[in-house]
Formats: C-alpha cells, sequence, structure tokens
C-alpha cells in the first residue's frame, strides 16, 4: 500500500482523536476516534490496540 494512503488514514483518525477525549479501556491509550454503529448510535474504537466498544 502507498505511504501516502497510510497518511490520510492516519490524518482522518488523527482528527477523530480529537474530538473523544476518551482513552481505550483495553490499554489506556487516548488514541481512541469516534464511529459510527450499526444501530445509528456512537462507537468507540482504539487507534493503538484496535479495541472497539460503545
Ligand atoms: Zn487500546
Amino acid at each position: 500500500m502507498p505511504a501516502s494512503s497510510i497518511d490520510e488514514v492516519g490524518a482522518l483518525l488523527a482528527a477523530a482523536e480529537s474530538a473523544t477525549g476518551l482513552s481505550c479501556p483495553s490499554c489506556g491509550s487516548f488514541h481512541v476516534a469516534q464511529v459510527l454503529g450499526d444501530n445509528g448510535g456512537v462507537s468507540y474504537v482504539c487507534t493503538a490496540c484496535g479495541h472497539s466498544w460503545s
């Protein structure tokens, strides 16, 4: 995968992370992105360890 694509994803995740102010309950990282859940609700995903919760 081209590095430019990885950079774009990283930028999007970084923008999402800054809006949550949450820490991961699994690893404690603040690299948490807010994502839309299947039922229209909101879920969170840790970009450090991949743990997701809602
Ligand atoms: Zn985590």
